[in-house]
């Protein structure tokens, strides 16, 4: 690694993000500087302010600098080609947050962002991410979830539009396959059969509940479940909204209730017996796991409790849950991280950025957070192992077909 080098922009007080601006435009040698505890610093206090300015009097000048220059000058300080591939990442079609909003809007209380492939791109280049596998996020389909015909006919509107972004790029794009809700059994296999056959989709998005209060372990979604493993599908969960109100106006259901109800869904899979019974399948978790690393063991208590009458024992139960892939979107801080790598296997923790639903600078101090653990709590061959894996190996292992080197 080159020694850092000392430039203005390093070391002077970054208070007005437009004198940043300006300076990377009148002075691009600063570009490409390696990453050194000294960069690492400043970009920190950088991403706290780009971080504070979110709802701030920055707001307009955030754009300005990360639409132009941020994604590749703040991108090669986060670390140098880290080649990531993005499990956890959204588009938002015009049309669907059309549709969102002439239904009432995003019942999570979560605003519906603005999306374009262009911003996406510069997502992608700011955070390193080398390929990314796009999903549309919930409530998704299930605003029309009762009406067979729509939620069908929208279903397959978002994967054409998936599967014709993934065709104009396939060597940075991959996609996860909307289902109509999973209520309409038939409508959710006929789409699995036309996103598997003829659109190649790589995997499907599954929500955490449908019909109000079914979990992905209920019964009557059996049939779907037998669909998806018999082609050894890769499936990604990722939590929708709870079936309680929004308790707080400050609290949209992101905040708490999404990771519980990752962690509900995951243990229902699990202690019906789902999970056992498809071992065909690759499940990845949202957000790592929720509250499944720390409440692991807490679970396995099902398998100990006589008058449960749960036919899985503690250590199957375990197993079980530690069968699930985590993504690392927005849970890099440490107590996730080290709850993480302590109830997971390391070879099933994937990258994740969830963008554009986490903004450009909420993404970007993630993944920095993200990127210091490693480098603080490992030694330098094993955090860039690790890292490597997390960023990229791993992905590559469950998606051979896409991720070639
Ligand atoms: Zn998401």
């Amino acid at each position: 690694m080159q020694m850092f080098r000392r430039s203005p922009i390093l070391t002077a007080p970054w208070k007005n993000h437009f004198q940043a601006s300006r300076f990377l435009n009148e002075h691009p040698s600063t570009q490409n500087t390696d990453d050194s505890k000294e960069t690492c610093e400043v970009v920190k206090d950088h991403s706290y302010d780009l971080l504070a300015s979110q709802t701030g009097e920055y707001k307009t000048r955030i754009l300005d600098i990360t639409r132009i220059q941020g994604a590749r000058v703040l991108g090669s300080l986060v670390n140098q080609r880290p080649r990531r591939v993005d499990t956890h990442h959204h588009i938002v079609p015009d049309f669907y947050a059309q549709a969102i909003k002439a239904t009432g809007g995003d019942p999570s209380g979560w605003p519906t962002p603005k999306w374009s492939l262009q911003s996406a791109n510069e997502q992608m280049s700011l955070l390193g991410v080398e390929i990314a596998f796009v999903s549309i996020t919930a409530p998704g389909t299930k605003i029309y979830e009762g009406n067979t015909e729509k939620g069908r006919n929208f279903a397959r509107k978002l994967n054409e539009f998936s599967s014709n972004l993934v065709q104009q790029d396939p060597a940075k794009f991959g996609f996860f396959a909307s289902l109509p809700s999973l209520i309409d059994i038939e409508g959710a296999i006929a789409e699995i059969d036309y996103a598997h056959s003829i659109l190649k989709a790589d995997g499907f998005i599954l929500f955490t509940s449908y019909d109000y209060d079914k979990y992905l372990g209920h019964s009557s979604f059996r049939p779907v479940w037998t669909k998806l493993n018999d082609i050894n599908s890769v499936i990604f969960i990722h939590p929708s909204e709870a079936p309680t109100t929004i308790v707080n106006r400050y609290m949209p259901q992101p905040f708490v209730d999404y990771p519980h109800e990752t962690t509900r869904t995951a243990a229902d899979i699990v202690l019906s017996g789902t999970r056992a019974a498809f071992p065909n399948l690759k499940i990845i978790l949202s957000h790592a796991g929720g509250t499944l690393p720390f409440l692991g063991k807490r679970l396995a208590g099902a398998g100990l409790i006589r008058s449960l009458k749960c036919p899985l024992g503690p250590r199957q139960i375990l197993s079980d849950l530690r069968s699930f892939y985590f993504d690392t979107a927005l849970s890099s801080s440490v107590p996730q991280l080290k709850a993480l790598l302590e109830f997971a296997d390391p070879s099933k923790i994937l990258f994740g950025s969830d963008v554009p639903y986490a903004s450009f600078p909420l993404s970007f101090y993630m993944t920095k957070c993200f990127d210091s653990f490693f480098k603080k709590n490992y030694s330098k061959n094993k955090h860039n192992d690790i890292l490597t894996n997390i960023n990229r190996n791993n992905a590559k292992a469950l998606f051979i077909r896409k991720i070639t080197d």
